[in-house]
């Protein structure tokens, strides 16, 4: 068996995977293990705990559900009323719907029952699924809490525990729940714990939750993937609408998720591009759970080309094939900047991520780059004047010599794809000369004219695009 991800050649058979399982995992079309999934694995089914640090898209979903789902059928279906056997808390309602998705799909043909306990929709279902017992509950930390507390579900037979996602957990205020939800389990658990980062309140975390566990890493911490091209767009916030529209207007753009960083943001969006013709599904927590389902649902299924959303869906959420993201502004943590543009280029495909940044973004887009270890180039072509010190390296060009963003061994954007792989040298098309949005000289220190819309136009100095360095590299 050929495996695209290392030089092992070990399958889902060897790893220790068999049976009705084995044959469901294979008819899932996974038909080789990927690098989580053979050192998570065997791991778990020896009965350790794991400590995955994985980078989102890396497969970790089946890399814990396969060994639950193992153990699970070895045993028999040994259900008792308002239990489950199994738990997997996750920070987001959609991420729980997509694993419980995933776990249907490798266990088809065994039987086991998933059951989905998340907030924004009817409770009653929920405690009706339960009530004879389940094998594996996948969960948001408020919901479940709720259910334990009105004592609809017990948690004291259940023997694995998987936190996914937990710096999420972490950020959206969850990890008290999660420690209170963790001490109701089973005292002779075994347990799993996957962060795509790992700040030193997870790590303590682990240390509370996990028995000796065995450290799985796929990617260093905070890399992005390698096949994302990544660039920068220095426009103020006014014209931002306008290039993302002429943006949009790209063809090659065919499936594109556009962050914001607010719901109102979010919300305000959808509208300008419905007012500019185009169609556009909005996904964001102040939405109901039906609408962020059917946002997603016609997303995933190509009905809809454009969702716009906050970072609630910059984690977990696995769409095959989106080729772009677009940040409309910079997320207030840099962390999150992996998660969203790790939303395209999945699956070893390749994806383009462009970042709006208004002048008052500045510090947030050195941060990301410290985070990144690298320097993102800047789409000079939507600049009156370009940063110099900002400017594209052209191919085979060597990094300045205080280019301390470049990651250890990575190549630009530029090496990886000549000409950015675009007959145009690169340029995305809306960038074409001539086709500049009014605003597009906004930065340089000649005013750009008078605008269409009688607007004065910018004449302050180039405060924050000029001069200053990306500080050295954090790690
Ligand atoms: P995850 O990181 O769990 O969200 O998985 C990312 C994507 O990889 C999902 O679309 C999975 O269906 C897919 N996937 C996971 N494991 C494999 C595998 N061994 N072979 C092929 N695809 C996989």
């Amino acid at each position: 068996m050929n495996n695209e991800n290392n030089n092992t050649l070990k399958s889902f058979e060897e790893l220790g995977i068999s049976g009705q399982l084995l044959k469901a995992t294979l008819a899932a079309g996974y038909t080789d293990p990927k690098p989580i999934q053979e050192q998570a694995i065997p791991a778990q089914l020896e009965g350790r705990d794991i400590l995955g640090v994985a980078q989102t898209g890396s497969g970790k979903t089946a890399a814990f559900a396969l060994p639950i789902l193992s153990k699970i059928i070895a045993l028999g279906s040994k259900r008792k009323p308002k239990t489950t056997r199994a738990l997997v808390l996750v920070p987001t309602r959609e991420l729980a719907v997509q694993i419980d998705e995933t776990f249907r799909l490798l266990a088809k043909g065994a039987h086991i029952s998933t059951a989905l306990v998340l907030g924004g929709v009817s409770r009653f279902s929920q405690v009706k699924k339960i009530q004879p017992g389940v094998d594996v509950i996948i969960a948001t930390p408020g919901r479940l809490m709720d259910l334990v507390k009105a004592r609809d579900v017990y948690l004291s037979d259940t023997t694995w525990l998987v936190l996914d996602e937990a710096d999420r957990m972490l950020d959206m205020g969850f990890i008290n729940d999660v420690k209170r939800i963790a001490k109701e389990t089973h005292a002779a658990r075994q347990t799993a714990l996957f962060s795509a980062t790992m700040p030193a309140e997870i790590e303590q975390l682990a240390q509370s939750l996990l028995r000796a566990p065995v450290r799985v890493e796929v990617a260093p911490q905070s890399t992005t993937a390698a096949e994302i091209t990544q660039s920068v767009v220095l426009a103020r916030t006014k014209q931002k609408r306008q290039i993302l529209s002429k943006m949009l207007a790209d063809p090659d753009m065919s499936s594109v998720i556009v962050f914001s960083r607010t719901k109102h943001g979010a919300d305000r969006i959808t509208r300008d591009l419905e007012r500019d013709g185009f169609e556009a599904a909005v996904i964001h927590g102040n939405k109901s759970q039906n609408a962020r389902q059917k946002a997603l649902n016609g997303f995933k299924d190509g009905t809809v080309r454009i969702l716009v959303a906050t970072d609630i869906a910059a984690r977990g959420i696995d769409v095959p094939g989106i080729s772009h993201v677009v940040n409309f502004d910079l997320p207030d943590e840099a962390e999150s900047y992996v998660h969203r543009i790790g939303r395209t280029g999945r699956n070893g495909a390749s994806g383009v991520a462009v970042t709006l940044c208004d002048p008052s973004e500045n510090s947030k887009l050195r941060t990301v780059e410290r985070i990144i270890r690298m320097k993102l180039p800047v789409s000079a072509d939507h600049l009156g004047e370009a940063d110099p010190q900002r400017e594209p390296r052209a191919p085979g060009q060597p990094a300045a010599a205080n280019d301390d963003a470049q990651p250890r061994g990575a190549r630009s954007p530029q090496q990886r794809k000549p000409n950015g792989g675009k007959p145009n040298g690169g340029r995305p098309k809306w960038k074409a000369d001539g086709d500049r949005p009014a605003g597009d000289r906004a930065h340089s220190d000649k005013p750009a004219g008078a605008k269409p819309d009688g607007r004065k136009p910018f004449r302050g100095k180039r405060r924050g695009f000029g001069g200053k360095r990306a500080p050295a590299r954090a790690a």
